[in-house]
């Protein structure tokens, strides 16, 4: 009797320990967002215009998201594509993303991530990097330029950050904020887990990319909407502990939103 108590407990004690663990993992997504397919792995194509500066940052994030090593879930098929959008706009094709590099000014964020989603589905994403950070002396470094690339990506396909917190010790993952990028290059075994997570389930449609849906083609945003200008941002819906805004999101109703993830520049101003 006393044996079957004790396996009782233990494997109490193990469903409790199972569902806690759960829950850490289940921390960094940004909402239930994620690329509609009815298979896995979900296969997406990434446009991209960038120029020589950024290219083979580009390349690492992508392999790294790309495979992952160490037996986690491989959930991701990346194929590139390079493009000549224009960069200010940086405008995603329906169901793909893009990345593109320009100087986009004093904006406070060395790069963001914009992606439109209809209901739980992400329609189309772009990422930008802000050269008007990198062209000066404290960013153009390889480590903030391979941070900053891979976190915005990674935000492309729903992950979130890992932390928030600039002055904390290194996770050692691109999605965790820091005033020091040199151990954040790439991403760690938990945002894989997360990938795996965020892409357990299958949808009935889709197939990679977008569905269309009327008006809402252009990725779930009107068409004449150009998401590339933060003005048309919406309303902020996230700060760090700082203040600085790090995420917006704009509601065209019928389950169809923009949101926009900022990387702020560490030493810039405060909101
Ligand atoms: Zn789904
Ligand atoms: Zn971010």
């Amino acid at each position: 009797m006393k044996a079957k108590y004790f396996v009782g407990v233990a494997l109490l004690a193990l469903v409790v320990f199972l569902s806690i663990q759960t829950d850490v993992s289940a921390s960094h997504s940004w909402g239930n967002y994620h690329w509609e397919r009815s298979s896995n792995p979900v296969a997406l194509t990434i446009n991209y215009n960038l120029d020589s500066n950024w290219t083979s940052y580009f390349g690492v994030a992508v392999n790294d998201w790309d495979s992952p090593s160490g037996g986690y879930s491989d959930v991701l098929s990346l194929s590139t594509m390079p493009n000549n959008t224009r960069t200010r706009q940086c405008k995603a094709d329906s169901g793909k993303i893009q990345v593109c590099n320009d100087s986009y000014g004093n904006t406070g964020w060395l790069g963001v991530a914009g992606i439109s989603v209809s209901g739980d589905h992400i329609q189309s994403a772009y990422v930008k990097l802000n050269d008007t950070y990198y062209n000066g002396t404290s960013y153009d470094t390889p480590a903030w330029r391979a941070l900053v690339m891979c976190q915005e990506i990674g935000h492309a396909f729903g992950l979130d950050h890992q932390d928030e917190n600039f002055n904390n010790a290194n996770l050692g993952t691109c999605m965790d904020y820091t005033n020091n990028p040199n151990s954040n290059q790439h991403p760690n075994a938990h945002d894989y887990e997360e990938l795996g997570i965020i892409y357990n389930h299958l949808d009935s449609g889709g197939g990679g990319g977008g569905t269309c849906r009327g008006r809402f083609c252009q990725g779930g945003v009107p068409a004449n909407v150009d998401m590339g200008d933060p003005r048309q941002w919406g309303s902020v819906v996230e700060t760090d502990g700082q203040g600085r805004p790090i995420l917006f999101m704009r509601d065209f109703g019928n389950g169809n939103k923009f949101f926009t993830h900022i990387y702020p520049v560490p030493d810039g101003p405060r909101s």
